[in-house]
């Protein structure tokens, strides 16, 4: 997998090589781009005829029958003309389109991909990059499609007719330009890759700059309590100075390819204008032969040097296309195998541990799990407790299959979670995290969001089994008041009942939960912890708790340290250990000292409030 976010910089493919595996999306659209290419040919068609009528006017035009065949002809060259403009017009409509088309279906499937792709690749990735990745590149690689592939075809075949041509007016004098032909493209096709290699280059830095803008834009409260903003904006401007600076070496090297390639065509030109022009005065060929001659050898120079053009364009937009291929080719580390064992039905809720080992892809030295083992029964609550970086989001997320264990096994009602179909098994889990994201949309869909068929009246229960009913229709439009990014802020408290809402709708057999560790009011905590006691209610349960009162309604506490499992009880067997659980439950609990004021410890109040005496 580490090969997907790497740079494709050495290699050393074909600059176009890289646009490759876009094309199937084109190819989706075969009648637009049938359409696209009649337009196309109609066009360069109508232009080639007017060097045949420029010759018939130069050659008979000017002679003693001339004005009837004048006429003759440029009615028919506004005939031609008028065949132009309605092929050019078709030309842009159906090409632009298509890349539009394009780019739409490529954006989207990058963006499927991505919700696919496993944590680990999100460890790896910024999400600045990301969306880099699915807005300047498919910016980018639009060109291609849009702009570019059009002038290619429009001059390819300008190009190949007016070579064509060439070789029915003189064969001798297309000899001689066809003769050049190779030693001007073969240049531009070598300068073409150092192009593509430069442009990736401004897209990676052009990423990085995104991604510093995304995580200033999300921090903007702790950036502006820090009085970071000079900074933080000097810093983007930093990084957006290098984007320049890699955009301005690939535009570099693009007019660079330019210049040359129009040097190298022009001067083809004029030397075979002056060649031609020796043949006329030693009457081996008629004026008007020439002009014709040279019209075509313009035309064809015109093509070539646009093609050269477009080929740089190409090369540029190859960067990218590398950059958004890497994101298609990305597979997830955790899929679905080939031959699902299915989880039992119904389904039990026992969960198994078994000498699991883990550590992170980005920290591969350190274990975050070693060797852990435990069993947890159908119904069972059981807590996790221990000091922070113990591995107890670890254990949730290795459950939740995010990653999978390096040593050991994962179980679900006896299923080794390799050997299952991921989504069949995160359908029997509900999460309630620690700081639970709201995403923009309505209350309503907010805890709809795991069971998105759930009527409207489950949805209203499940807000009062969550205690969150009563400050929901408080809300300026109730249920369908719009939350989130765009609408209402809610309160810590308030996020907590709606991801508890939304958990009790799911319904599911397995609860993972990780209480929040930021004290709430003594009155949303109380209507917090109800309504989590009703979520626990008969179901399997994990908690990663920070309160004593869940630790209480726990059926056993496992308190992990170092990846392990190192005590193992119900709270009053832990404190009579007094070793770590001990130690953590006077530190650690949030509810602790509520407790101890409460009159159970008068020794730890007179410790920690001797001024009250
Ligand atoms: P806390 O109570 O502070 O949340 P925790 O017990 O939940 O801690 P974990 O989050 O499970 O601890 O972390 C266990 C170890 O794994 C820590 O050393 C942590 O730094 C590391 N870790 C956690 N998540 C990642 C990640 N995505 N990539 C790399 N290392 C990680």
């Amino acid at each position: 997998m580490g090969k997907t976010t790497r740079g494709a910089e050495g290699r050393g493919k074909a600059s176009l090589g890289a646009l490759r595996p876009l094309l199937p999306y084109a190819a989706r659209y075969r009648g637009r781009m049938l359409a696209a290419l009649v337009a196309l040919a109609a066009a360069s068609a109508a232009t080639l005829t007017v060097p045949i009528a420029m010759r018939r006017v130069i050659d008979h035009g000017f002679s003693a029958e001339g004005s009837a065949v004048i006429d003759a002809y440029f009615l028919a060259l506004l005939g031609v003309v008028t065949v132009l403009a309605l092929a050019s017009a078709a030309r842009t409509y159906t090409v632009t389109t298509l890349g539009e088309r394009v780019v739409a279906d490529l954006r989207s499937a990058v963006f499927a991909r991505l919700t696919v792709l496993d944590p680990a690749f999100f460890d790896r990735t910024q999400s600045g990059e990301i969306v880099s990745r699915l807005t300047a590149d498919a910016t980018q690689v639009k060109a291609v499609f849009g702009v570019s592939i059009s002038i290619l075809l429009r001059n390819l075949f300008l190009f190949i007719g007016a070579v064509a041509m060439m070789v029915v007016t003189s064969p001798r004098l297309s000899v001689m330009v066809l003769a050049a032909i190779p030693l001007i493209v073969f240049p531009l096709i070598v300068s073409g890759r150092g192009v593509r290699r430069r442009s990736r280059a401004a897209q990676d830095r052009l990423a990085d700059a995104s991604a510093y803008a995304a995580e200033a834009v999300g921090a903007v409260r702790t950036m502006q309590a820090f009085g970071r903003s000079e900074a933080t904006a000097a810093r983007f401007a930093a990084a957006s100075e290098e984007a320049y600076g890699a955009a301005r070496n690939s535009i570099r090297a693009r007019a660079l390819l330019t210049g040359v390639a129009i040097f190298l065509i022009s001067t083809s030109v004029v030397g075979v204008m002056w060649y031609g022009a020796q043949g006329v005065l030693s009457h081996q060929m008629s004026a008007g032969q020439l002009s014709q001659f040279v019209l075509y050898a313009v035309f064809g120079a015109g093509a070539l040097g646009q093609l050269s053009e477009v080929y740089g364009e190409m090369a540029q937009s190859a960067g990218a296309a590398e950059r958004l291929a890497e994101i298609l080719a990305a597979e997830p580390a955790i899929g679905r195998p080939a031959d699902p064992v299915a989880l039992p039905v119904p389904a039990r809720g026992a969960v198994t541990f078994e000498a699991v080992r883990f550590a992170y892809p980005t920290r591969e030295e350190k274990p975050a799990l070693d060797g852990l083992t435990f069993r947890a029964a159908p119904g069972e609550r059981i807590a996790l407790v221990g000091p922070s970086g113990a591995g107890k989001s670890t254990v949730l997320q290795l459950l939740l299959r995010f990653y999978d264990p390096q040593a050991g096994r994962v179980l679900v009602d006896g299923v080794d979670l390799v050997r299952t179909d991921p989504d069949d098994l995160r359908a029997r889990m509900a999460l309630v995290p620690q700081d639970p994201t709201v995403f923009s949309g309505t209350v309503m869909e907010n805890i709809r969001y795991g069971r998105t068929e759930a009527g409207e009246a489950e949805v209203r229960r499940a807000a009062e089994l969550a205690h969150a009913a009563g400050f929901i229709e408080a809300l300026p439009q109730g249920y369908h008041t719009q939350i989130g990014e765009r609408g209402v802020t809610l309160s810590g408290g308030q996020r907590q009942r709606i991801a508890i809402a939304r958990a009790i709708l799911k319904d599911a057999p397995i609860l993972l939960l990780d209480e929040a560790t930021s004290a709430l009011d003594a009155e949303s905590e109380r209507a917090v912890q109800q309504a989590l006691d009703t979520l626990m209610r008969g179901r399997t349960t994990l908690v990663i708790a920070h309160r004593l009162a869940t630790i209480r309604a726990a059926d056993r506490i496992l308190v992990l340290d170092e990846g392990r499992i190192v005590e193992a009880g119900t709270h009053e067997s832990l404190l009579a250990q007094g070793a770590l659980y001990a130690q953590l439950a006077a530190l650690q609990f949030t509810d602790a000292l509520d407790e101890t004021a409460r009159g159970k410890g008068q020794r730890a109040r007179t410790e920690t409030l001797p001024a009250a005496e």
